[in-house]
């Protein structure tokens, strides 16, 4: 998938100081594409738990019985209710021997911020038609908001990250990545991609009841940043939707990092650990160009995400592939290809997000030491460091932990998703 640069309407933002010096802009993604290859998406092969990336009328369409439909896709009824079960007996199981991270109080903390954002999910769509409190385009009658591409981008961003955006990056939509099950009226040719961080409290506490809150409440801030950004547009007098589509590919297009051993997005400033959800539009936006921080050559060495993972779903090969392995994946690129029903299935059972392999990648931590940037750029440049690296990492401590201390810790804090 490359840019076309050479249709007019393209114009590039200003990225000056967007990131650190080591962090490179380039005109094609680092990942190899082919188009020949190439095929639309299915959100229903996808195995994502939760299609999230849909509009509502698409998701009222084909996630009716189950928000699991794409793993039920994979594994057939019968394994899906076997996985409900041991799910079910887990979650009793833990609060009965009041394991710590999995407490009577841990599990419904989970449930509190995961029942918050599964509910404001399902109005969203309706509640941006019908709540829409002033429109004055609209009211008084006027023409739509004028502006360059470059101050219309950097206001969106503005508006983004003042209502809970970390990351904004601006790509063009391609039809192609796009989910089959979905329409996408033509004229919305401008993608916002929005990043959510975690809290670093919660992905120390990855894989338990706990961990999950950092991803549900970055899912809440992504809903009011996406759901005020789609008012915001729609106010100014253009069209905006959420774009239901694989969120990764229109962040690495858009510049906010690149595709990494776990079939993922790594940011250089964020990581790994960021929910992504892409608003679609005609205001015409000037766009970002793709980056390159020494990622493809760091993932071939690191593998630490795929050594930690606790089922294996994560490629251990040495070379990124173009062979997927299921129907899940979207062929026409170079990468690490997953088992997804493999890992769909154990986050499931667990009731969990697990998210181990994101939360042990080097390259998420917020901490801005010296030390750990002199490392990570050292890693990018010269690829025999990167091992060594890693050893460093694992040193310093980063990673979700057990101990029960840190676990428990977590209610003697003010607010630990702060
Ligand atoms: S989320 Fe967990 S199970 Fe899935 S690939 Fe990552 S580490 Fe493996
Ligand atoms: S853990 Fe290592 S191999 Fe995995 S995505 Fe991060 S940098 Fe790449």
């Amino acid at each position: 998938m490359t840019q076309v640069s050479e249709t007019p309407e393209i114009e590039y933002r200003n990225q000056k100081g967007r990131y650190p010096w080591w962090v490179k802009t380039v005109d094609q993604i680092t990942t190899e594409t082919d188009k020949e290859q190439a095929e639309r998406p299915h959100i229903t092969k996808s195995t994502a738990l939760y299609a999230r990336h849909t509009t509502r009328e698409d998701y009222e369409t084909f996630i009716q019985d189950s928000p699991a439909i794409g793993l039920k896709y994979h594994l057939g009824a019968d394994k899906m209710t076997a996985l409900w079960h041991k799910q079910w007996d887990r979650m009793k199981r833990t609060i009965e021997e009041n394991q710590p991270g999995h407490t009577l109080r841990d599990w419904q903390f989970n449930y509190a911020t995961f029942g918050s954002f599964l509910s404001f999910d399902v109005n969203l769509d309706k509640l941006t038609e019908k709540t829409q409190y002033v429109n004055l385009v609209e009211r008084l009658g006027i023409e739509s908001w004028q502006g360059s591409r470059q101050e219309a981008s950097k206001t969106v961003e503005l508006v983004a990250k003042s209502l809970g955006a970390t990351q904004v990056g601006i790509s063009l939509v391609d039809p192609q990545l796009t989910y089959a099950e979905a329409q996408v009226p033509e004229e919305l040719k401008y993608a916002i991609t929005i990043a959510c961080d975690w809290a670093p409290e919660g992905i120390k506490r990855m894989n338990t009841p706990l961990g999950d809150t950092a991803v549900f409440t970055a899912w809440l801030r992504m809903e009011k940043s996406t759901w005020g950004l789609k008012n915001f547009i729609r106010g100014l007098g253009y069209q905006a939707k959420i774009l239901p589509a694989p969120q990764p590919a229109y962040a690495v297009l858009s510049g906010l990092g690149e595709l990494g051993r776990t079939n993922r997005l790594v940011s250089p400033l964020l990581g790994t650990t960021m929910n992504l959800l892409t608003v679609a539009t005609d205001m015409p936006l000037a766009i970002d160009k793709p980056i390159d921080f020494g990622l493809q050559e760091f993932c071939k060495r690191c593998k630490k995400c795929a050594e930690h993972c606790p089922v294996g779903a994560l490629s251990m090969d040495n070379e990124p592939s173009w062979e997927p392995k299921g129907e899940w994946n979207n062929p026409g690129k170079k990468t690490y290809f997953e088992d997804s029903p493999k890992c769909a299935s154990y986050c499931f059972r667990q009731s969990s997000v697990c998210a181990i392999c994101f939360a042990v990648c080097p390259w998420n931590k917020q901490d801005k030491t010296l030390l750990h940037d002199v490392s990570k750029v050292l890693g990018a440049k010269l690829p025999f460091a990167t091992k060594l690296l890693v050893k460093m990492d694992d040193m310093f401590g980063y990673g979700p932990t057990k101990k029960p201390d840190v676990l428990e810790k977590w209610w003697k804090m003010d607010s630990p998703l702060k």
